[in-house]
């Protein structure tokens, strides 16, 4: 759907999403493939325009979390192949196959399901094994206790009919935070997962032709995850968020803003808005913004956060609402109705504002809802805006 608004708005860069990719992958070199994550809309970002550059660009593989997802950007011309990062009920196993989607396998129990439905579908699904190495979530457990006896039932599964093991990964806990512990959390959790690979290679007879731990913390922190592996599956670098993406020179993809819709002059001792959290110490002119928590800014930040205006920043004052929220202007007489203002992007960083909300920025990235059109600029123009509710 397109939009008509101009209310609140993300603008997409898809130069940056370029620009980030080129980086990493000369980061990672010739001899590694490079999956991007493109789940939860890109973070975001829009995964259909997203894809669709990672694809032109040479990209090896996408990830997605769910089949709806997948199937979405198979419907939009995006031929790369697809994993599912998540689970797939057995009944979607046709659907996999038709759409030519590869799907992980997390247990033995799936890999017998989905063999059974391969079957009956007469066709072979693509898999990649899931091995849980410390990340206690999903994948058959490579812990230090069962990791000998996981491995039988990952050669188990890569025997079953219909499915083809085209690959094995892992995911790291704690690949991204600072510290020895998580050093040598991580270091254990990739010599485990190359503990499994050897094993289910050599009591399979077959090899795994593409093996991949490495996420965002992985690419920016342990060489070994591209150097020792054939692929690196980044997704918060991509789009150019966190500390590691400023180290690495990369360029955040989305930026939010907002126009200011109206200026009203209250005198000092003026409550603002729901509860009554701020009051005026002044003669103040407060701008109103149509942004509220419904298109994504996080409660919690009420009263606290800035928002960057031409002039520099200013303060949001009062409860955020559902729709709007109020910001301080009396000291930016120039600043007026029309005015555009930075939520986060360029001039203020969204690890700022995730900082200041307790979060982390995948989460500020991700709850920037629907009802904001995503505009998209490729090579500095506009090549298209999109509005995702329902048209
Ligand atoms: C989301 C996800 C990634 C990407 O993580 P980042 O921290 O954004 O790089 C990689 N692998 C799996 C299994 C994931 O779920």
């Amino acid at each position: 759907m397109e939009s008509t608004l101009e209310r609140t708005w993300a603008e997409i860069d898809l130069d940056k999403v370029v620009h980030n990719y080129r980086t990493l992958k000369a980061r990672i070199g010739e001899n590694c493939k490079f999956l991007g994550v493109v789940k939860a809309d890109s973070y975001g970002s829009g995964s259909i325009p997203v894809s669709k550059v990672l694809q032109e660009e040479g990209a090896d593989y996408l990830a997605v979390s769910s089949i709806d997802e997948a199937i979405e950007l198979r419907k939009h011309d995006i031929t790369l192949p697809i994993l599912i990062l998540g689970h797939t009920p057995k009944e979607e196993v046709k659907n996999l196959i038709k759409y030519q989607i590869t799907q992980a396998v997390s247990c033995i129990e799936d890999a017998y399901d989905y063999s059974e439905e391969a079957g009956k579908a007469n066709g072979t699904l693509t898999i990649h094994i899931k091995a849980d190495t410390g990340m206690s979530r999903i994948g058959f457990l490579c812990n230090d206790e069962e990791l000998d006896a996981s491995v039988n039932q990952i050669v188990e599964a890569m025997a079953l009919p219909g499915l083809l093991t085209e690959g094995i990964f892992t995911h790291l806990a704690v690949s991204d935070e600072p510290g020895e512990f998580c050093k040598d959390y991580t270091n254990h959790q990739i010599a485990n997962f190359k503990e499994a690979i050897v094993k289910a290679e050599a009591r399979s007879g077959k090899k795994f032709a593409i093996r991949h731990c490495a996420n965002t913390g992985g690419v920016a922190r342990y060489p070994e995850t591209w150097l020792d592996f054939d692929m690196v599956r980044p997704g918060l670098l991509l789009y150019g968020y966190g500390e590691f993406a400023e180290e690495l020179g990369l360029k955040p993809v989305m930026a939010l803003k907002s126009k200011v819709y109206g200026i009203k002059h209250y005198p000092a001792d003026t409550r603002i808005s729901y509860g009554g959290i701020f009051t005026t110490k002044r003669p103040t002119r407060m701008g109103i913004i149509p942004y509220g928590y419904a298109d994504g800014f996080f409660r919690c930040l009420s009263n606290r956060v800035e928002v960057y205006t031409e002039s520099g920043l200013v303060n949001q004052r009062g409860k955020i609402c559902m729709d709007m929220c109020m910001i301080d202007l009396t000291d930016v007489p120039e600043v007026g109705e029309g005015s555009t203002v930075e939520i986060f992007g360029n001039l203020q960083s969204i690890n700022d504002i995730a900082a200041l909300a307790g979060t982390i920025p995948y989460e500020i990235a991700c709850a920037v809802s629907k009802r904001v059109p995503r505009i998209y600029y490729r090579n500095g123009e506009i090549v298209g805006k999109e509005l995702m509710l329902r048209g």
